[in-house]
């Protein structure tokens, strides 16, 4: 069946000879690929985007209702295409969700996410609205399970049975749900007390006002549930814990033309570290740390792709955490909120690992907490929310897994997504790229050192359709 992005039956049938392109995965990524493929390809094109969700371009970080959930990057930096500058910012002036002066400072305007989505949507439909004589758009509502050449085309599986066959497919399934960080006790999952998917619709509504609240985690996640309860009024102590209990960084002058790695890029993890703290201490005090992070992070696919598998892992395991504060900064409102919150005492945040979750006699929550130093402890909230983020095992998503296990893809070396080459293409078990299959989004950033935030997603996109649609 043929529909358009709100499910009407479109009236012309697709044309036999298009070129059929199959997206799993229908958020950010999912229609961020259809905006760029569309006006990429020349002749007819039929997309069929498999997402459950109702609508295209939200998936896990836009469809939030929540208006205290803003984007951390300034709607001038929001544009899905490098030749249309100030196109986000223009769209939502005439939306009228700008000007508002609760989004703005010195550094640009700090959007609802929830309104970037709807953005997403816009120019996806506007794209498809020019070019409907000869691109076609089905939006399935399913999850695709299965994934297999057959004949020098594909074919998906979906969960609700279909069989679509496809010339390319795009895996863009996006982030897993978190994984239990711990052990949980009897009735502990089951409890309204506990919220393992903050993500999810009215997942805080549990929470009373004055009610004591430990948050497992200290980055995005964490800030987002801390600024939606202190907007839903909630005044009670809460506690937030991480192993190294970082928080995530403010805004500072953005830039990212600096030439941070030189002539001779690092080749150990050791090395990387020492480039960042020299060009940090030799950088102009009044432009700050910041610029040294984004240039870098510019520079990072050419320095990635000549780092040893072994030293990309050290990385990993050493670096990740402190990188990820440094360059998934938060917006300055909510920086504002967290500092307010802390200095009221209503915020506290500790160095320490949950290790259990138990259901008190009173129907509280007791949790198991191992300090960074110290013994470990028993201590009763009123409630838990889990904010440590995406799973970095990919694996556990079932596709993924069959796909591994076919010898169709194969992991990256740092096992944090499926291995692909410079153009998204897919590596098979043996190191070879897969024709017609690529992946794009987050489930990437293994190979390219980066692949999270939306303007890098939209840039990598932007620069390798073509070769998925040539090829
Ligand atoms: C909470 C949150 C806040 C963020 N905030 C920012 C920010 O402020 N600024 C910024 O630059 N970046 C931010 N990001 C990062 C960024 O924008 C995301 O990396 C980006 O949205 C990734 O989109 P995606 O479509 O690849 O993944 P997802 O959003 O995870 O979407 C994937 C979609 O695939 C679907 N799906 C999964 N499996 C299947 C299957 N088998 N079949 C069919 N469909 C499937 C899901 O339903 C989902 O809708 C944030 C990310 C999160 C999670």
């Amino acid at each position: 069946m043929s529909r358009n992005l709100r499910g009407h039956v479109l009236a012309t049938p697709p044309t036999s000879s298009a070129l059929r392109l199959a997206i799993i995965g229908g958020g950010f990524t999912g229609a961020v690929l259809c905006i760029h493929a569309v006006p990429a390809s020349t002749g007819p094109l039929d997309i069929t985007v498999l997402e459950p969700r109702a609508e295209l371009g939200r998936g896990v970080a836009y469809s939030t209702r929540d208006h205290s959930h803003r984007i951390n990057v300034p709607s001038d930096r929001l544009d899905i295409a490098a030749g249309e500058s100030g196109a986000a910012t223009a769209w939502l002036y005439a939306r009228g969700v700008l000007p508002d002066p609760a989004c703005e400072d010195e550094t640009g305007a700090y959007v609802p996410r929830a309104a970037y989505g709807s953005y997403i949507g816009a120019v996806l439909a506007q794209t498809l609205a020019t070019s409907s004589d000869r691109v076609r758009l089905h939006h399935l509502r399913t999850t695709a399970q299965e994934v297999q050449a057959v004949d020098g085309a594909w074919m998906i599986v979906t969960r609700s049975g279909e069989r679509i066959t496809a010339d390319r497919v795009a895996l863009c399934f996006g982030h897993a749900t978190p994984a239990r960080p711990c052990r949980l006790g009897p009735g502990v999952a089951e409890s309204r007390r506990f919220v393992a998917d903050p993500w999810a619709a009215h997942a805080l509504a549990g929470i009373g006002p004055d009610t004591s609240v430990l948050v497992v985690g200290t980055g995005l996640t964490m800030a987002d549930v801390v600024t939606s309860l202190d907007a839903g009024g909630h005044r009670g102590p809460i506690t937030a814990i991480s192993r190294r209990g970082l928080l995530p960084k403010a805004h500072g002058i953005f830039r990212m033309d600096l030439d941070v790695v030189g002539a001779q890029p690092p080749r150990t993890a050791l090395d990387l570290l020492r480039l960042v703290r020299r060009e940090v201490a030799a950088i102009d005090p009044a432009l700050g740390w910041h610029p040294v992070v984004d240039s870098l992070r510019v520079a990072l696919p050419d320095l990635w792709s000549g780092l040893p598998a072994a030293e990309k892992r050290r990385v990993v395991q050493r670096l990740l955490p402190f990188w990820e504060v440094h360059r998934f900064r938060i917006a300055p409102q909510i920086e504002a909120a967290l500092t307010r919150a802390r200095a009221e005492g209503r915020l506290t945040v500790e160095r320490a690992a949950v290790t259990g979750l138990d259901l008190g006699p009173d129907g509280r929550l007791e949790a198991e907490l191992r300090p960074s130093r110290g013994e470990t402890e028993r201590r009763r909230f009123d409630a838990v929310v889990l904010c440590t983020g995406p799973e970095r095992d990919v694996t556990r998503n079932p596709l993924v897994a069959a796909l591994i296990a076919d010898g169709t893809a194969s992991l990256d070396a740092v096992g944090l997504g499926l291995a692909v080459d410079r153009l998204s293409r897919v590596l098979d078990a043996t190191g070879r790229p897969r024709p017609g299959l690529y992946a794009f989004g987050p489930m990437t950033r293994g190979s390219f050192g980066e692949m999270t935030g939306a303007p890098d997603i939209a840039h990598h996109i932007e620069t390798t359709v073509g070769g998925l649609l040539a090829n």
